[in-house]
């Protein structure tokens, strides 16, 4: 498996070490809390439409559950390895806590590139991935959710082979299915509107408006999509996206100095997130390299993509306008490239805090489906928007109050959390 230059698990350690021992944290919670409590390694053989089998390598990492069952996306990726699962499956410890829901950390992943595998292929996939995982996930145990690359109908047959397995309907196991088959209205859109609530609120306490402000992002799935959707029905202008472009096997950026038509781009993409050169071209987009989305002249960047995104060699790119960073993404930063974030005073919104917005609508899904009884889209968002603005006041108020970053105030408060309730437990 190739590892990346940064390796997300040692990022995560890092960032939670520093907060420790801010906090004096005990030894054996430290212990407890730097690594994942359980983690799941598995082969899936899947029947391919040519009649081979291809074996996946697939893994579910269950960082911790004291606060409630563990929770977090599956994701698929050829990049994906071990660590940055074990790294993503802690930031969802912290991201549950921050927003302070009943829920604790997980993440899974399968190394495989879906542009490659039918649909059929896929749904194998997604089956054979929960054959191996039935005894261990559940709505008391691990929900499970999409991430990278996975959609509503992957969790929906991924929820189909579970209640198949177990024999009964157990809606609350999965969330971020379609609306009608257990879905919440709402959850399409919450991450990258929690994203827009936190950025929102970070214009607010830097006396900015947003219909004066103007953006550029990094990535163009589900967050990105959402996030420059709401951004520019608020008033805000997205001059450039940058996103992967399968043909060539590289990023791109798509840019329109007097702001992109969202809608048009949208029009324009795949389920992947990849954006049509040549229609862009038509629309009169210009196409820059890929790593040009930092170096516009914008108010605000929003990493929504992959991790290891902004570092010292990249944030040399970053233009001297940048005020606010709202990490839709998880793990976009390195911990080098936050000293120079701090350095510059620009103003960062990170990312378990920033995009916690999909999780907090999975914790509403599960309600619903728990209670049967499903919400208006108007009620889900406005919950939404109260859970996120109350969690963005709480760290922007101690970080205020302690002269923190803003990383490191949301990592106070989770990190707090999670460690009173472990030891309430009686665990440490
Ligand atoms: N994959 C999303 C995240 O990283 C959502 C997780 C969930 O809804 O459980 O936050």
């Amino acid at each position: 498996m190739k590892e990346a230059a940064y390796n997300a698990y040692t990022t995560a350690q890092r960032q939670f070490d520093e907060v420790a021992n801010i906090i004096d944290l005990e030894q054996p919670v430290r212990e407890l809390l730097r690594q994942p409590s359980r983690e799941f390694h598995f082969t899936i053989p899947v029947k391919m439409d040519d009649g081979t089998t291809q074996v996946f390598n697939g893994y579910r990492m269950q960082h911790n559950d004291a606060r409630g069952p563990a929770k977090g996306g599956i994701r698929f990726h050829p990049h994906e390895t071990v660590d940055t699962i074990r790294a993503l499956s802690m930031w969802m410890t912290w991201k549950c806590a921050v927003v302070d829901i009943p829920l604790g950390g997980g993440k899974g992943g399968v190394i495989c590139d879906p542009h490659n595998l039918s649909l059929a292929e896929q749904e194998r996939l997604c089956r054979g991935y929960i054959r191996q995982l039935a005894k261990v996930i559940g709505p008391t145990l691990d929900v499970p959710a999409p991430d990278v690359m996975t959609n509503g109908q992957h969790m929906l047959w991924m929820l189909d082979e579970f209640e198949t397995i177990h024999g009964g309907r157990f809606p609350g196991t999965i969330t971020g299915k379609p609306v009608g088959m257990g879905g919440s209205l709402g959850r399409t859109e919450a991450t990258g509107y929690g994203v827009i609530y936190s950025l929102r609120e970070a214009l607010k306490v830097l006396n900015l408006d947003i219909a004066k402000t103007s953006a550029s992002l990094q990535g163009f799935g589900n967050v990105a999509e959402y996030a420059a959707r709401l951004y520019t029905q608020l008033g805000g202008k997205v001059i450039a996206i940058s996103c992967w472009d399968n043909q060539d096997k590289k990023a791109v950026t798509f840019r329109k100095v007097d702001g992109l038509d969202i809608n048009a781009m949208v029009s324009i993409k795949d389920t992947f997130g990849t954006i049509d050169k040549v229609k862009a071209q038509q629309m009169g987009c210009e196409l820059l390299d890929g790593d040009q989305w930092l170096a516009q002249d914008v108010d605000i960047l929003l990493p929504c993509a992959l991790e290891n995104q902004l570092t010292p060699a990249t944030f040399t790119k970053i233009s001297a306008e940048v005020k606010v960073i709202c990490e839709g993404a998880n793990g976009p930063t390195t911990p080098d490239c936050d000293e120079l974030i701090k350095a510059k005073n620009i103003y960062l919104v990170p990312d378990f805090l920033c995009n916690a917005g999909g999780v907090t609508c999975s914790y509403f899904e599960q309600v619903q489906c728990n209670t049967n009884y499903f919400w208006s889209k108007e009620e889900v968002l406005e919950k939404l928007d109260f859970k996120m603005t109350t969690a963005f006041r709480a760290v922007h108020n101690l970080a205020q109050e302690k002269g923190l970053y803003m990383r490191t105030a949301a990592y106070v408060i989770a990190i707090n959390r999670v460690a009173q309730a472990v030891k309430l437990r009686g665990w440490v």
